[in-house]
């Protein structure tokens, strides 16, 4: 297991439509591996593939006060969403920058575990938000998007400073 690299703010790799796992190998499962060890490393609940730079549909999520273990999941499909709930949400990708999202408050979802089974499986409370998140990341698509004209203004300046320092 290794600890990898974050990708930040501004790197292009976030911004990639991320492409489907055609084959779980071992070079999958250490892909999967090394993400919840950089997870864990850097207290995070939640990491996608495409933030340590690998643009294939990979998510992991780990909340610890809801006690959920480690979930991997290769290829998640939301195929149901319910309620609205707001969490205060960061990203790995975006140190520094917090706020507040709405999203569905319970999701199903499926997809395949790094064994290759085919799960279905549903999530509430802050583990739904977690993978409302991670699985936008797949399609490109951060945090601070989902938030309005408002929410987004306030962290411009936050986010402008961020880009610039990331861009390569
Ligand atoms: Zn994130």
């Amino acid at each position: 297991m290794a600890v990898i690299k974050i990708y930040l703010y501004g790197e292009e790799v976030l911004r990639q439509k991320a492409l489907p796992v055609e084959k779980i190998d071992d070079g999958v499962r250490e892909l999967i591996r090394n993400m919840a060890e950089t997870m864990r490393q850097a207290s995070g609940v939640g990491l996608a593939a495409p933030q340590v730079g690998d643009s294939r549909r990979v998510i992991v999520a780990e909340v610890s006060q809801e006690n959920s273990g480690l979930i991997a999941l290769i290829n998640p499909v939301i195929v149901e969403s319910s309620g609205t709930s707001e969490f205060e949400e960061g990203c790995l990708s975006l140190p520094g920058i917090s706020a507040k999202v709405k999203r569905a408050a319970e999701v199903v979802v499926e997809g395949l575990t790094p064994d290759g089974k085919q799960v279905r499986n549903k999530y509430t409370g802050l583990l739904a938000t977690v993978i409302q998140h991670e699985v936008d990341h797949l399609e490109g698509i951060l945090f601070v998007d989902r938030l309005g004209f408002l929410g987004r203004s306030a962290l411009s300046f936050k986010l402008r400073s961020l880009a610039r320092a990331n861009k390569v």
